[in-house]
């Protein structure tokens, strides 16, 4: 009752990823669409997702100019501004869904298994690494190595990010749910809770 407008604001994420893998968007997203949104927006949903310049969340969920608030960090690690920003759109926007978006062949994912593996501390990915190392050292505890593993820590790596997000009181009222793109198909798949 209290996830109704944000289960079926998902309910229509899912039908534009729908579009979007059958290759009919409906939206355009050019100058004239730009410039049609540009007094005002009211995006419905924030999808909070990685880096990696494969993920578009605008065309993963076809969605047009206003529709969609769009944060990114690398492995979607919740640090300071990324979760100011989603508490941010919450407050001030009235949105009341996050999906968070995780996907295959993640390079934050695969540097912070690498470093686990390797034991060792690269200056140039420390921070990332250092978030990403509990997700990554649980999935080989939990398995072989090899592509396996990397997308058992890209999951626990969402729910984690689920979990944080959703215990947080700035975040009340909130509908926060886990989601992975795949890279081959284009299809955006809801991840359970455990
Ligand atoms: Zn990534």
């Amino acid at each position: 009752m209290e996830h109704h407008r944000a289960t079926s604001t998902l309910a229509g994420l899912l039908e534009g990823n729908g579009r979007f893998i059958a290759a009919k968007p409906r939206y355009a997203r050019d100058i004239n669409a730009a410039r049609g949104a540009a007094p005002d927006q009211r995006p419905a949903a924030v999808v909070f997702t990685c880096i990696d310049s494969r993920v578009t969340a605008e065309s993963v969920f076809d969605c047009d100019f206003g529709q969609l608030l769009v944060v990114r960090t690398a492995g979607h690690v919740p640090d300071r501004a990324a979760v100011g920003s989603l508490e941010f759109a919450a407050a001030e926007l009235d949105v009341s869904l996050v999906v968070v978006l995780g996907h295959e062949r993640c390079g934050a994912i695969d540097a912070a298994l690498q470093a686990v593996e390797d034991d060792t501390h690269d200056p140039r990915t420390g921070y990332l690494v250092e978030q990403l190392w509990q997700p990554a050292s649980q999935a080989f505890a939990e398995g072989p190595g090899g592509e396996e593993t990397a997308s058992r820590a890209m999951r626990l790596q969402v729910r984690r990010t689920v979990a944080d997000l959703s215990r947080r009181s700035s975040l009340d009222g909130v509908l926060v749910v886990g989601a992975i793109y795949d890279l081959d198909t284009g299809v955006v798949s809801l991840v359970d809770e455990n």
